[in-house]
């Protein structure tokens, strides 16, 4: 009624941008959205938040969203009524399972969708088609930190919460731009310093603004990290600096050792280019601090050894005896605001909701519960299902919120790809580079105008509300899932995500106690979470993850390598701007925020600009040795060094989309591709 239009109401959200997992009342009139209130119970950032999540809305109301059903036409899009588009899909995928078997068809997960909404795909993967074929977009950014955890400490995430963070005496933060990437995060760890005395130490490429307050600010040579780690690692050894009481609770100390003992300061210096001094600082710092904790990006992750180097990470915490005390542990810093749970709740290729093992006891519980048979193939990875389409297996895709053009490695051949399959459906708000190449697009809700739950970066589950009506016909994506899959004959009766989670507390121990009645409001839980409710906010506290409670210190393998060779010279790094998230879906359509940054740029260092006669605002052309060229204006910075240059991820338009030039080269313990080894050669266009 009209009366209700002009109220305002107040509903708690969760920010829809970064893994900080802000929470906030949203204040609106209708469609419109007053304000932005964060509440000193937040539990992830009290009352602080940052631009996206204060201002980062109005793409809610954006023209660009899409709101009908579209199926393709030759060369164009006509509306189509739900009933119709959903029919042809159930046929469709109906048609390729029968002709070419259930792992034809491929599913990729959005790291915006809700833990429920996500439990939903996969088990229409699972149950209703019979493939294992989903993943999520975590295998472009955090997978390899998943696997360097796992492979030490058990757990595929952060050991604690963003208290922790606040209460070391020593932040270590590698390859990570965390006051842009992660504002609120940034924030903190800039207070622990001045209220606290709390140091930092910054290793990274890049001297980001974070780099400028750290105490210790180490700059090695791009995609050396795991040996200045390994350095600083061998350095406490020697000298005898290890927790030899927390060492009993760890395994294979001897090997560890072993594999490290060639990382001497001669060697770890001549490899990395960084002086021995630092090295030992940073030994001698990490000595002296009582508590401390390891914060790491997509600076380590996109790198074509970033499992390793997430490995070694925890492998120095592990012989410091810095896990499992308040102010202590691993943080691998998670982008997306659902990155953590969509993992969590099942859409990964290999494991079942809450990382349960493929294992016969799992799957014959699940197949009870889901009256199903299920397959017991492990599924592909984004990567392999994009090649499986350009090898003819894989005949479908169904995609979900992503823009998998833009943002998978090599944009040319991923275009390839999603041109040439038989059948590509897209679930989005919006006519992404990925969407255009669709044969249905189904309209979808933001997170603003449905219900559900998310899980940040600390494994905290947190509710947020529908604040308003989905505009025009879009809907919750957990909505179309069913639909879908009653059109294929399941036979799914959810009225609401509750009853989703419901289904899920009972099949998976990590989320025993997860209910919707312990999430009202500003309460949340932190996995795992006991039947009685209890939760984890530290991990390890006793014992690690493991069948025998221990922790393993893995052994480092590490040669130096590079992809650069005599013309492709130079190194493209690339991440985030405060601005935007990631490609600018979202952001790019928010009037202020773009205002702010409107444009793309290649940053590069008063070295290589003399070198190239280059002045800021000139057009450079960057070219890949995979192949691909973007063009962009130059800037001139003292945040990168000698020949390395750095492209925002953000781009203004797609031709200048930073995936035009990465190539197929893949981190091989993770399957993440090496964005951040790109080599390229650059020359200058015009004068600005
Ligand atoms: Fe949103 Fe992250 Fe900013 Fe918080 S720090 S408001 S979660 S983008």
């Amino acid at each position: 009624s009209k009366a209700r239009q002009n109220q305002i109401k107040r509903t708690k959200t969760v920010c829809t941008y970064c893994g900080v997992g802000c929470s906030f009342e949203v204040w609106t009139k209708g469609r419109k959205i007053l304000k932005v209130e964060p509440k000193p119970e937040s539990p992830a950032n009290g009352i602080l938040t940052c631009v996206k999540g204060k201002f980062g809305w109005d793409f809610v109301n954006s023209p660009d969203r899409i709101t009908k059903p579209l199926i393709r036409e030759g060369d164009h899009f006509r509306e189509a009524s739900w009933k119709e588009a959903i029919h042809l899909i159930a046929n469709k995928m109906k048609e390729i399972k029968d002709r070419y078997g259930p792992d034809s068809l491929g599913f990729i997960a959005s790291d915006k969708m809700s833990n429920e909404e996500a439990y939903l795909l996969q088990k229409l993967a699972r149950a209703v088609i019979g493939t294992n074929n989903v993943d999520n977009s975590s295998r472009y950014c955090q997978s390899p930190a998943t696997v360097g955890l796992w492979r030490t400490v058990g757990i595929g995430g952060d050991s604690g919460t963003i208290k922790d963070i606040e209460m070391a005496d020593l932040i270590l933060i590698v390859g990570h731009n965390t006051t842009e990437s992660h504002p609120v995060v940034g924030s903190k760890v800039k207070r622990a310093q001045k209220i606290r005395g709390a140091k930092i130490a910054v290793i990274d490429v890049r001297k980001h603004e974070i780099a400028d307050r750290a105490d210790l600010f180490i700059r090695p040579k791009p995609g050396t990290d795991s040996a200045i780690l390994a350095g600083v690692v061998k350095y406490i050894i020697d000298n005898d600096w290890v927790d030899r009481e927390f060492l009993k609770r760890v395994n294979n100390y001897d090997e560890f050792k072993d594999s490290i003992k060639g990382f001497t300061l001669d060697y770890v210096e001549s490899v990395t280019g960084v002086p021995r001094e630092q090295i030992v600082k940073l030994a001698e710092m990490i000595h002296g601090a009582r508590n401390v904790v390891a914060l790491w990006g997509m600076g380590v992750t996109q790198h074509l050894g970033g499992a390793d180097t997430s490995t070694i990470i925890s492998d120095l915490l592990l012989v410091t005896g810095n896990y499992g005390r308040a102010g202590t542990g691993a943080f691998p810093m998670r982008g997306h605001n659902n990155v953590q749970g969509v993992s969590d709740f099942g859409c990964l290729p290999n494991y079942m909701v809450g990382y349960q093992k493929m294992e016969e006891s799992v799957m014959s519980k699940f197949e009870d519960a889901w009256r199903t048979t299920l397959n017991r193939k492990p599924g592909l990875q984004i990567p392999q299902m994009i090649e499986g389409v350009l090898d003819g297996k894989i005949h479908m895709l169904y995609i979900v919120g992503e823009d998998t053009v833009m943002v998978d490695c090599g944009t040319p051949l991923t275009r390839k790809a999603l041109e040439n399959v038989d059948f590509l459906v897209v679930q989005d708000m919006f006519m992404t580079e990925t969407a255009k190449l669709a044969d249905v697009i189904l309209p979808v809700a933001a997170s603003l105008e449905k219900d559900g739950t998310f899980v940040n970066t600390e494994r905290r589950i947190q509710r947020f509300y529908k604040a308003m009506e989905p505009l025009g016909e879009a809907k919750p994506d957990w909505e179309i899932i069913q639909a879908l899959a009653n059109a294929l004959g399941a036979n799914w009766n959810y009225r609401h995500p509750s009853e989703i989670m419901e289904e899920i507390s009972r099949l998976t121990p990590v989320f025993a106690g997860v209910v919707y009645s312990r999430l009202e409001g500003f309460n949340s839980l932190v996995w795992p979470v006991n039947e009685d409710g209890s939760d984890t906010p530290l991990l390890y506290v006793n014992s690690f993850a493991t069948e025998d409670g221990k922790a393993t210190l893995y052994p480092l393998e590490w040669k130096p390598r590079t992809l650069k060779d005599e013309v492709h010279s130079i190194i493209v790094n690339t991440g985030r701007v405060l601005e935007h998230f990631h490609g600018g879906t979202m952001t790019g359509r928010v009037e202020g925020l773009r205002r702010k940054f409107p444009e793309t740029f290649v940053e590069i260092s008063k070295e290589m600009a003399q070198k190239y006669s280059i002045m800021n605002g000139d057009l450079i052309s960057v070219k890949s040795k995979f192949g691909g060229e973007i063009r962009a204006r130059a800037l001139i910075s003292e945040r990168v060094m000698g020949d390395e240059i750095f492209i925002p991820l953000f781009s203004s338009e797609p031709s200048k989309g930073i995936n035009n030039l990465t190539g197929q080269e893949f981190d091989r313990a993770s399957g993440t591709p090496g964005y951040k080894d790109t080599p390229v050669v650059i020359e200058k266009i015009t004068s600005g």
